[in-house]
C-alpha cells in the first residue's frame, strides 16, 4: 500500500466473522496500535467505518494510518475478555489503555497457620501463602495501618530466622509491642486470639470486633485485670479512630467500586473509589494521554485489565456511562468466576449509587487538572533549560553519567535517567569497567559511553534527547568523540561542571558558590546556572542520582567482596564448601542469615562446619563477669 492508498475498510469488513472475539488493527508499519473485543466481531469493526460518517474525531484517521484489522475468534464474550486482557500487556499497542506493572501493589498478608504469625507486606500479586488484605491505594494508608496493629494487636514484627535465633527478646518486647514467643514461653491461645483480631480488623470488620473487645474489657476489669482491661480499651480506640477516618456512604456490609470518568479530547483520568463494609475506604486515580477510541470501550478494557491485575473485585461495580449490555455481561461472569462470588455491573441513574458515582466523576476531574498543572509546569521547565542550552530539541529523557572508584581501584560507571524531569529507576545501569585498571576517569567514561551508545548506533535501543556527563571540557570533547566514533551525530551532549567556591563571596557567615558551569559543543565559555533556577535544580538533581548510584553500586560490590573474603577466613570452609553453599542459598547474604539447622542441610557441610560457620556470623554475646 503506498502512502496515498487509505486501508480499503469495507472489503475487509466483508470478510469478517459475526462471532465473538478480539480484533487487532495494524498500522502502515505492521505493528499493532489498537486491540479490542466484539460479541460480534464484524458489527463491531463495521462501526468504526459507517458510510454516511461517524462523527467521532478518531474515525476520520482510522483508513490513513490502519494497514490490516486481523481478528482473533472466541468461544464466547467471557473468552474474549480473557484474550483481549493477554493481548493488551504482550504487545502494549499505542491506542490502548495500559496499566502498567504496578510497582505500588502493596498489600499485607498473614499466614495463620505458622507458629507465631506475623504481618508482612507482600509487593507481588501471588506470593506466599496464608491470608491476603488489599491491595492498599498508596503506601501511606499500608503504613498507617501497619502503625495501629503493630502498636495495638501486639504481634511478632520480625522475620523468621530472627525468630529462630534470638537469645533474647528484643526492643519490641521492651516497649510492650511483642509478647516475645521468640524466647519466652508464652500462651498460643493468647496469641492466637490476637491473630484473630487481627484479621477481623484487616477485614474491615471495625465494628464488630469494637464490640467483642468492649466485653473483654469489662470482663478483664470486672476480674480485677486492669493491665489488660486498658489494653482492650487503647485497640478500642485504635479501632474507633481508624474507623472514623472513613466517612459511611452506604448501609451494612455494602462493597462496592464506583468509577468516575474525565476526558479532554485524547487525554483522561480514571478514579476508582472503594466501598468496603459501607465505608468509603480510599480512592484511587489513573491517567491516560493518547487515547482516540471511544469512551465505553476504554472503560471497558481498563476495567478488564484493572481486575485482571490483582485487584479486590466487589460484589458491585457503579460506572458513570453504560459499556455495551453483551460485553458487560460477559465481564460480570468472568469477573465472577475470578471473586468466587456473584458481581453485578450497573450504571446508576439516580439515588445513593448515582450520588458516588458523580463523586467518583468530580474526582477524575479533579486529578485531571493536577495532572495536567503538573505536566504544564514540567513542560515550562524542559523548554527552559531548552533554550539554555540551545538544544535542537525538548530534552523528554535526559541520561546522566558518572564514574566512580575507591582508592584508584574498582572503576564503576552509572547511569540515571531523568523522563520529563523525573527519574526513571528502572533505566538506571551500572557498569563494571573492564578496560582500565587504576583511576583513568577518562577512559573509563569513554568505555560507558561506548557499551551505552554501541547499542543506539546497532539500532537496538533508543537514544536519549540529551546526554550530560559530569565533568568539563575535557569530559565533554571525550563524549563527542566517542559519537563521532559511532556516527551519532545527532545526539546532543553537554558537560556539567561543578560550582566552585566563590573567594569574593566569603562573609562571616557563609561560603557562597559560584553559578554551576554546563559546558557545550562548540563554545569556549560554559553557560552559567543560576543558584535556584529550575534548570539548575534538575540538572544537580541529576548529577546527584548518579553520583549516589554509583557509590551505592561501589558500597555493595566491597560488601561482596568482604562477605567473600570473611567466608575464606572460616575454618573449614575450602573452595569445595563455599561452592556448595554459594549453590544452596543463592548468595553471601543468605548464608549470613542462615541458622544453624539450615546449614546443616546443605550437602557436603557436616555439623562442625555448619556450627563453625553460624557462630563466625553470630558470635554469641560476651557475658559480664
Ligand atoms: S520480641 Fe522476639 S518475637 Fe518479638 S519481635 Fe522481637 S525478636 Fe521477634
Amino acid at each position: 500500500m503506498t502512502s496515498e492508498e487509505l486501508f480499503d475498510a469495507q472489503a475487509r469488513i466483508k470478510t469478517l466473522p459475526n462471532e465473538p472475539g478480539c480484533y487487532l488493527m495494524r498500522d502502515r508499519r505492521g505493528r499493532i496500535v489498537y486491540i479490542g473485543k466484539a460479541k460480534d466481531l464484524k458489527a463491531r469493526v463495521r462501526t468504526y467505518f459507517q458510510p454516511g460518517g461517524d462523527p467521532r474525531p478518531f474515525v476520520r484517521w482510522l483508513p490513513r494510518v490502519l494497514s490490516e484489522i486481523e481478528t482473533i475468534v472466541t468461544a464466547n464474550e467471557k473468552d474474549a475478555f480473557i484474550l483481549e486482557n493477554t493481548l493488551i500487556k504482550e504487545h502494549k499497542p499505542r491506542y490502548n489503555v495500559q496499566l502498567k506493572d504496578d510497582k505500588n501493589f502493596l498489600s499485607l498478608r498473614i499466614d495463620p497457620d505458622e507458629a507465631w504469625p506475623r504481618v508482612r507486606v507482600q509487593r507481588k500479586k501471588n506470593e506466599g501463602k496464608g491470608r491476603k488484605f488489599g491491595p492498599y491505594h498508596s503506601a501511606h494508608s499500608l503504613r498507617q495501618t501497619l502503625k495501629v496493629l503493630n502498636k495495638h494487636f501486639q504481634l511478632r514484627t520480625c522475620p523468621d530466622h530472627v525468630l529462630a535465633n534470638r537469645t533474647r527478646p528484643c526492643l519490641q518486647y521492651q516497649i510492650k509491642r511483642c509478647p516475645a514467643p521468640c524466647v519466652l514461653d508464652i500462651d498460643p491461645e493468647e496469641y492466637a486470639e490476637d491473630v484473630r483480631r487481627t484479621i477481623l480488623f484487616l477485614e474491615g470488620r471495625g465494628d464488630e470486633l469494637v464490640d467483642t473487645l468492649r466485653e473483654k474489657m469489662l470482663a478483664a476489669s470486672e476480674d480485677l485485670h486492669f493491665e489488660l482491661a486498658a489494653r482492650y480499651r487503647d485497640q478500642i480506640e485504635a479501632i474507633e479512630k481508624a474507623l472514623q477516618r472513613q466517612q459511611t456512604v452506604a448501609d451494612g456490609d455494602v462493597e462496592r467500586d464506583a468509577f468516575g470518568y474525565y476526558r479532554e479530547a485524547d487525554r483522561l483520568t480514571i478514579q476508582v473509589l472503594f466501598v468496603r463494609r459501607g465505608r468509603l475506604e480510599g480512592a484511587r486515580a489513573f491517567s491516560f494521554a493518547d487515547q482516540e477510541f471511544p469512551d465505553d470501550e476504554i472503560l471497558s478494557s481498563f476495567l478488564n485489565l484493572y481486575y485482571n491485575a490483582g485487584n479486590t473485585i466487589p460484589k458491585e461495580i457503579l460506572l458513570p456511562f453504560a459499556i455495551d449490555d453483551d460485553e458487560a455481561q460477559g465481564f460480570e461472569e468472568l469477573l465472577g468466576e475470578l471473586a468466587g462470588h456473584r458481581v453485578h455491573i450497573q450504571t446508576p441513574q439516580r439515588g445513593a449509587r448515582r450520588a458516588l458515582v458523580e463523586t467518583a466523576i468530580q474526582n477524575a476531574h479533579h486529578s485531571f487538572q493536577e495532572e495536567h498543572s503538573r505536566e504544564e509546569r514540567t513542560l515550562d521547565l524542559l523548554e527552559k533549560l531548552q533554550y539554555r542550552l540551545k538544544l535542537s530539541t525538548l530534552p523528554r529523557r535526559i541520561e546522566g553519567y558518572d564514574i566512580s572508584n575507591f582508592q584508584g581501584r574498582q572503576i564503576v560507571g552509572s547511569r540515571v535517567v531523568f523522563v520529563d524531569a523525573q527519574p526513571s529507576k528502572s533505566d538506571y545501569r551500572h557498569y563494571k569497567i573492564r578496560t582500565r585498571d587504576g583511576q583513568d576517569d577518562f577512559g573509563s567514561m569513554r568505555e560507558v559511553l561506548l557499551r551505552r551508545f554501541r547499542r543506539v548506533a546497532d539500532g537496538d535501543d533508543d537514544a536519549p534527547d540529551l546526554v550530560v556527563v559530569d565533568g568539563g571540557k575535557g569530559q565533554l570533547g571525550q563524549a563527542l568523540a566517542v559519537m563521532e566514533d559511532l556516527g551519532l551525530h545527532d545526539i546532543q551532549v553537554v558537560a556539567l561542571a561543578k560550582s566552585r567556591v566563590d573567594k569574593s563571596g566569603f562573609d562571616d557567615h557563609e561560603v557562597t558558590r559560584s553559578a554551576e558551569r554546563v559546558f557545550l559543543p562548540g563554545r569556549k565559555n560554559p553557560v552559567l546556572l543560576k543558584q535556584n533556577s529550575a534548570e539548575r535544580f534538575l540538572l544537580e538533581r541529576l548529577r546527584d542520582e548518579a553520583h549516589d548510584f554509583a557509590i551505592g553500586f561501589h558500597k555493595s560490590l566491597r560488601r561482596k567482596q568482604s562477605l567473600r573474603s570473611s567466608l575464606n577466613e572460616i575454618p573449614g570452609v575450602g573452595p569445595a564448601t563455599k561452592r556448595d553453599l554459594l549453590r544452596h542459598f543463592g548468595s553471601l547474604k543468605k548464608i549470613k542469615a542462615a541458622s544453624l539447622q539450615e546449614l546443616q542441610e546443605v550437602s557436603g557441610v557436616g555439623p562442625a562446619t555448619a556450627t563453625q560457620i553460624h557462630s563466625f556470623f553470630h558470635p554469641a554475646p560476651t557475658q559480664d563477669p
